[in-house]
């Protein structure tokens, strides 16, 4: 990446950016919800794109000039639809959050009623938590896992006849298991609901075949680019072609203004490398070291929640597994240069900013070339830092070893 004109102009900006290619290059990035894009994704954001609006949709623009953005935007599409199986797809949403906001203003009136997954059993702040604005403009109603750390359809559907939702949704940020796609949907038919899946952290697996496909059940399926799809960051909706109307109108100009279009260029590349057959290599791996680390954390006296992973990540309660709370965890694991968050487990009994457990996942690690060998090594990592979390001297010999260690792992290898 040149950074020649940013270095000569503003010294500042420079040493900012310097100092994150460095942190990222040396720090064992376990957050579940990050990875690496290419360098054909970062050049693709970098260029003249930027300079243009084009407010509409390809072929049907407010202002002149789109030959070109057309083409992109067309080409994002067609390679997401292909990807996907979608009948219908809209690239504009800038991220994941204006995704699932724009979605449900395409289909709920203010004041409906939205059944989605409680955010401490792996649901997410968008899904009508209290602090957000959709849950000032819905009523959400929150379902969860069972005791076995499957999500209760039995209790869902008596929800689903209770509460009689517009919407149902699915999707979590922290729940590790396979979504029964036919149950959901006929839960969804069976009370008149539109059925909706944000696959934001599970994409990428979608993409690269490693996890059955939803788009084919849900009404309407919305997802960022960033995460396991390892594109720009950015939001997308997918929906069956009797939404689209309305999943358009909702977008622009109901929601936003002009389309991102440097964004969406990255994005069309970013489809362009998952319809490769490297990606569903990739795909693949990033679930057989989930697995390889949930096993050896099970090995080492761990609990893993909802009784393993099908995914990309972990959810460890450390604290009834070490005594060690969430938030110490991600400290002490900081300063070892592994960077995880703290998360909340299914009825945490502590608080958000200090919850009992950390999520980890392996996604952005795979996409470095990292292995079974490497994630036994990262397992075993964890456990020592977190069994001597308060011992500065200890942590900060293992951060050299980390450093060390991601330095054989270039995120840009030079080609
Ligand atoms: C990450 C995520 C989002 C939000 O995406 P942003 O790009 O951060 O706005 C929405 N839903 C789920 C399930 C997510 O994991």
């Amino acid at each position: 990446m040149s950074l020649n004109e940013v270095k000569k102009q503003d010294k500042a900006v420079f040493e900012a950016i310097s100092g994150e290619m460095k942190r990222q290059q040396e720090g064992m990035e376990l957050i579940a919800s990050e990875n690496y894009v290419s360098k054909a994704v970062l050049e693709a954001l970098g260029t003249v794109f930027t300079n243009k609006y084009s407010e509409g949709y390809p072929g049907k623009r407010y202002y002149g000039g789109q030959d070109y953005t057309d083409v992109v935007e067309a080409l994002a599409i067609e390679r997401a639809k292909k990807l996907f199986g979608a009948e219908h797809v809209n690239v504009q949403p800038h991220s994941g959050a204006p995704a699932n906001m724009i979605a449900y203003s395409a289909v709920l009136r203010p004041g409906d009623t939205v059944l989605g997954m409680d955010l401490s059993h792996g649901g997410h702040l968008t899904h009508g938590h209290p602090v957000t604005l959709s849950a000032q403009i819905y009523n959400f109603v929150r379902y969860k896992t069972d005791a076995s750390g499957k999500i209760d359809y039995d209790e869902l559907e008596k929800m689903a006849l209770e509460h009689k939702p517009r919407l149902i949704l699915a999707g979590f940020s922290a729940y590790t298991r396979q979504l029964d796609y036919e149950r959901f949907q006929q839960i969804a038919k069976k009370v008149g609901a539109i059925s909706m899946f944000d696959i934001a952290h599970i994409a990428g697996l979608i993409a690269g075949k490693a996890i059955k496909n939803p788009v084919s059940y849900f009404d309407i399926v919305t997802t960022t680019t960033h995460k396991t799809l390892r594109g720009p960051r950015g939001g997308m909706i997918m929906c069956k072609a009797e939404f689209a109307k309305a999943i358009d109108k909702a977008t622009f100009p109901g929601f936003q203004g002009g389309p991102h279009m440097n964004n969406i260029a990255a994005k069309a590349v970013a489809f362009g490398e998952a319809l490769r057959p490297a990606f569903k290599s990739y795909a693949k791996q990033v679930i057989k070291n989930a697995k390889v680390l949930e096993k050896e954390l099970l090995k080492k006296g761990y609990k893993i929640m909802f009784g393993g992973t099908d995914y990309h990540m972990v959810l460890v309660d450390v604290m009834s597994s070490k005594g060690v709370t969430g938030k110490e965890a991600e400290h002490a694991l900081d300063e070892a240069g592994i960077t995880v968050n703290k998360n909340m487990i299914p009825d945490d009994p502590r608080s958000p900013m200090d919850p009992s457990g950390i999520r980890v996942g392996v996604q952005a690690v795979t996409s470095r070339g990292m292995k079974g060998k490497e994630i036994k090594q990262i397992a075993s990592w964890i456990d020592e830092i977190l069994s001597a979390h308060g011992d500065t001297a200890k942590l900060a010999k293992i951060r050299k070893e980390v450093t060390r260690f991601c330095k054989k792992y270039p995120i840009y290898p030079k080609v």
